[in-house]
């Protein structure tokens, strides 16, 4: 499993890749190496007096000891000299631990910036090969003789001449999640993706067995010191000893916090204990809370990372499916107050998210059905093949481990995707709502006692898909295959014993909060997602009406 992976900046000089790899060291929070510098540090002179005084196999030589130091790192953006990916040592070593982006420019714009850019302009000055008569010549020679070892190490190659530092930096990061999922999911049993948000960016591992991995992956991203793990005590019975002894393993000092499960655990007054319990143990900035559990603890435990100290690091460990897919990621952290749901909370983004998914094997089945709704929206909201392969095994589902990896992992991407688009809500995370207008009416209107979140989802979807119907947006076909893929999953698709205009009610009491107008996310066809905010309260009164059992 490749965690914190490097990224590695390889190329002829003048293409920018001291600077874009500092760039995108700070935009990651990840240290940045620059393998000349540390030649320079490490010789105690420059890289012209190295060259002068012991050859190019000299400077060859303390290259490739820096070059192996640094790709032992992890999180790390290393700036490569011109010539460290020619030698075969040194491109095994860096290729093993992360993936390499050339950065490639045209001879005139290399020489451009190289010997006729501005004075103050300055770099390390590190060209001894191409000092002399005809520059020019000189470049186009010595980056011919390299162009074939450079196409051929790069995971990705960027050209750079229009581009300026900022813009090669974001597209390096774009690049970043497209390399590291490319090939990968399903076929070596990898199913991990990235979240890259500005705050903060980070992997989502998702697998089987990967409880026993938390200690050395937390440790691989460089966490240390003392592991708080916050829990319930449901979760922390069955895996409470265990995940206890693999941090010890990994040399985290551990000690635990475990609430009652349940909604009524996401308070103030619970986090506040939470908080005495921490000032207790000494928790400092360096340490970390390890989130175990469903979206209540996720929830709770991450508000408490967020706040306390001004915010200390956070690993989440989802052990509901619903978590797993969906609450863990993306860093919405809060706990409920007396008057509403949510009230209180921010952004909050982990360190990492990792899912084991064996510990569904205990999860009760009412609660491993409501995560589905979860995952068939991500299907209609965003991927027709991952809604076909819900059809193709809604059986085999319940039993095939790799199956279940497979769909985890999707619907994990699909997320991760989302929220780094959009980190705070703003836009594109609206999709995510899909069903969710009409089951926040349903949660609320019952007081959130009758129904598991992702039921009344599954309930909201079905109205939703025929509000699209009644817009003249989606074909009944469409939204009866829909139905009938929820129905296959064990979830409920109508609701009873509910007045509809207690459902009306509290929607229209959230849309007041809200202070806009309802944006109703709605369906052009099975992964094609239309925001509209034109439905009207007849239109949404007739399709309850339409929802309620007689
Ligand atoms: P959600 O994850 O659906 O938001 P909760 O955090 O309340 O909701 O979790 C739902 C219930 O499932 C809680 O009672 C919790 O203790 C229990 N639970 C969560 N994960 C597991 C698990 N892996 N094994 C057993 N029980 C679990
Ligand atoms: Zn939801």
């Amino acid at each position: 499993m490749a965690i914190g992976k490097n990224i590695i900046i390889a190329g002829f000089s003048g293409t920018g890749k001291s600077q874009v790899a500092r760039e995108v060291a700070e935009r990651l929070n990840w240290k940045f190496i620059d393998t000349d510098d540390e030649v320079v540090k490490c010789a105690g002179k420059s890289i012209d007096a190295i060259f002068r005084e012991e050859g190019e196999a000299g400077f060859r030589e303390l290259e490739r000891r820096v070059v192996k130091e640094a790709s032992l790192q992890s999180q790390s953006v290393i700036a490569l000299g011109g010539g460290a990916i020619l030698d075969r040592q040194n491109y095994d070593s860096l290729a093993r631990n992360g993936i390499i982006v050339c950065l490639e420019a045209k001879v005139e714009t290399i020489y451009r910036r190289l010997f006729q850019r501005d004075v103050h302009d300055t770099g390390n000055e590190v060209r001894p090969l191409l000092d002399g008569d005809n520059p020019m010549e000189r470049i186009g020679l010595l980056k011919a003789s390299r162009q074939f070892a450079y196409a051929n190490s790069a995971d990705w190659t960027i050209h750079t001449d229009s581009l300026s530092i900022n813009e090669v930096a974001d597209e390096i990061i774009r690049s970043r999640s497209l390399i590291n999922r490319r090939g990968s999911p399903g076929e070596d049993g990898n199913n991990s993706c990235w979240v890259e948000t500005l705050s903060r960016s980070y992997p989502v591992f998702v697998g089987g067995g990967l409880l026993d991995e938390l200690g050395v992956s937390m440790r691989e991203i460089g966490l240390s010191g003392t592991s708080v793990v916050i829990s319930d005590e449901n979760i922390f019975s069955f895996y409470g000893n265990r995940v206890k002894a693999v941090l010890e393993d990994a040399g985290f000092k551990v000690v635990s916090f475990v609430v009652s499960p349940g909604e009524m655990s996401k308070s103030l007054e619970q986090a506040r204990s939470i908080y005495d319990f921490l000032i207790g143990q000494h928790i400092e900035r360096s340490d970390t809370i390890v989130a175990m559990g469903g979206g209540v603890v996720g929830d709770l435990a991450g508000f408490v990372a967020a706040t306390f100290l001004r915010g200390i690091s956070l690993v989440q460990v989802p052990t509901s499916l619903l978590a797993m897919v969906d609450a863990s990621i993306g860093g919405k952290v809060g706990v409920n107050h007396p008057r509403g749901k949510n009230l209180i909370g921010s952004f909050y983004q982990p360190n990492m998210v990792l899912a084991d998914y064996q510990t569904l094997s205990t999860l009760p089945p009412r609660e491993m059905t409501s995560g589905w709704a979860e995952v068939i929206k991500y299907g209609l909201i965003a991927d027709k093949t991952l809604f076909e392969f819900l059809q193709a095994n809604a059986v085999a589902m319940k039993l095939n481990s790799a199956v279940l990896a497979r769909v985890i992992g999707r619907s994990a991407a699909i997320k991760a995707d989302i929220v780094s688009e959009d980190e705070k809500e703003k836009g594109k995370r609206i999709l995510l709502n899909y069903g969710h207008t009409i089951a926040h009416g349903l949660e609320a209107a019952t007081q959130y006692e009758q129904f598991l979140h992702g039921e009344a989802v599954s309930i909201g979807m079905v109205g939703a898909a025929s509000i699209s119907q009644k817009m003249g947006f989606l074909s009944s076909d469409v939204a009866r295959s829909q139905k009938r893929l929820l129905e296959q999953f064990g979830l409920p698709v109508k609701f009873s014993a509910i007045d509809v205009n207690d459902v009306l009610d509290a929607m229209n009491r959230d849309k007041k909060a809200r202070r806009k107008s309802v944006q109703w996310v709605l369906l052009r066809d099975i992964g094609s997602p239309i925001v509209c905010d034109e439905v009207t309260e007849q239109t949404v009164r007739y399709v309850l009406q339409e929802l309620r059992e007689s």
